[in-house]
């Protein structure tokens, strides 16, 4: 498991989103889905602590590989 203290930064590439919404289900602070096409809107680019799991948990379950993570 990564340390949840760590710093995160994460990025979302709305060209290879696909609209799935598991980023928006899984860490809800963190992403969202807009409204008209229901690709990736990043809410908090550098989550805190407590929204950091889920953050990389999303990551790792979008099936498009839209999101990114450094730190
Ligand atoms: S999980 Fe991936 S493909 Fe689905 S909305 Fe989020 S960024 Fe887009």
């Amino acid at each position: 498991m990564s340390d949840p203290r760590a710093p995160l930064r994460l990025g979302v590439d709305r060209e290879r989103c696909v609209g799935a919404g598991m980023c928006a289900l899984t860490a809800p602070a963190v992403f969202d889905q807009d409204e008209e096409e229901g690709l990736v809107v990043l809410l908090s680019p550098a989550p805190a602590p407590e929204h950091r799991p889920a953050a990389r948990m999303a990551a790792g379950l979008c099936p498009a590989e839209a999101i990114t993570l450094t730190g």
